[in-house]
């Protein structure tokens, strides 16, 4: 329960602001926060993240109230593709699994397979019997599990990506590195392929996490959105954390404020509702993936 009240659970995302992060009783990436949320007990569960993660959160718990403090906060890249899109790919494809990001809609997951995260999204790949996968909504993310698996891998849509991580160029990696001589490149899989190609690390923030617990560099230059340094600051304050490029941020993020966080637990609202039917397929598609072994 968090301290603001007993009877609410407060997660928030790597990538939310300082302030919130310091306040929440549990800061993750999606899976960790779609697997605590189903771990914890209270009545209310404030999710501060975009919304596909407050709905993930209601889709994973029918039986409790989740509240998003911001409705107007969503993740661009998840608003870019429609189921349509998805049945129109498979129509194409037929023999292909759906695998769906997380960061997509409701309504993506619910004509999904299985979902992934960036933290899994090779095991969950590599864990189907099809031989072609269609992989919704980042061509990046899909770019990197299709040089990790032998697996065909169809990116649906073709220019899906994350706007934030995109933005990321290879000179803003080489002028870094210019910068702090010795230090170690951490990206995110989300990033185009020229970039991760350019880094020492690549991973999802759960990994860059346990990365820099292992890692001997004592600077860190972090290809993911500016949240994140907050986070890495906290888990190894020994070490120096800069940004790639000062370009790295996410406003639909950043609409989460303190503020909101508190006006969602004093009014009890705005309450996030999936239609019956969307929300059982893709609780479907979501609890395959988080009954896989081993994730
Ligand atoms: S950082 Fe990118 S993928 Fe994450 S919520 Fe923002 S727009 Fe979506």
């Amino acid at each position: 329960m968090t301290t603001l009240h007993p009877d609410f659970t407060l997660l928030a995302h790597n990538y939310v602001r300082a302030e919130v992060q310091d306040a929440a009783d549990f800061v993750g990436d999606s899976l960790e926060l779609a697997r605590l949320a189903t771990r914890t007990e209270t009545p209310y569960l404030v999710v501060a993240g975009v919304d596909f993660m407050a709905e993930t959160a209601a889709i994973l718990n029918p039986d409790r109230t989740v509240l998003h403090p911001e409705p107007c906060s969503s993740c661009a890249m998840a608003l870019r593709l429609a189921p349509t899109d998805v049945l129109a790919a498979l129509a194409a494809h037929p023999d292909a699994a759906v695998v769906a990001y997380v960061n997509s809609t409701a309504t993506v997951k619910a004509v999904a397979d299985i979902c992934c995260t960036s933290a899994n999204a090779v095991q969950v790949v590599n864990s189907l019997d099809e031989d072609e996968v269609i992989f919704v909504p980042d061509r990046n993310l899909a770019a990197y599990v299709a040089a990790r698996t032998e697996k065909t891998i169809f990116p649906v849509p073709a220019t899906g990506c994350c706007p934030v991580h995109q933005a990321l160029t290879v000179a803003e990696i080489r002028a870094a590195r210019a910068a702090y001589p010795g230090a170690e490149v951490m990206v995110h899989p989300e990033c185009p392929p020229a970039v991760q190609a350019e880094a020492d690390f690549i991973g999802s923030t759960s990994a860059m996490i346990r990365r820099v617990g292992s890692t001997p560099a004592a600077t860190v230059i972090v290809g993911t959105e500016l949240g994140m340094i907050h986070r890495l600051e906290r888990e190894a304050p020994a070490k120096r954390f800069v940004p790639a490029s000062p370009f790295l941020i996410c406003t639909d993020m950043k609409m989460i404020t303190l503020a909101s966080v508190e006006a969602a637990i004093a009014t009890r609202s705005p309450v996030v509702t999936v239609p019956g039917r969307v929300a059982g397929r893709a609780r479907a598609a979501l609890e395959r993936m988080l009954a896989l072994p081993g994730l």
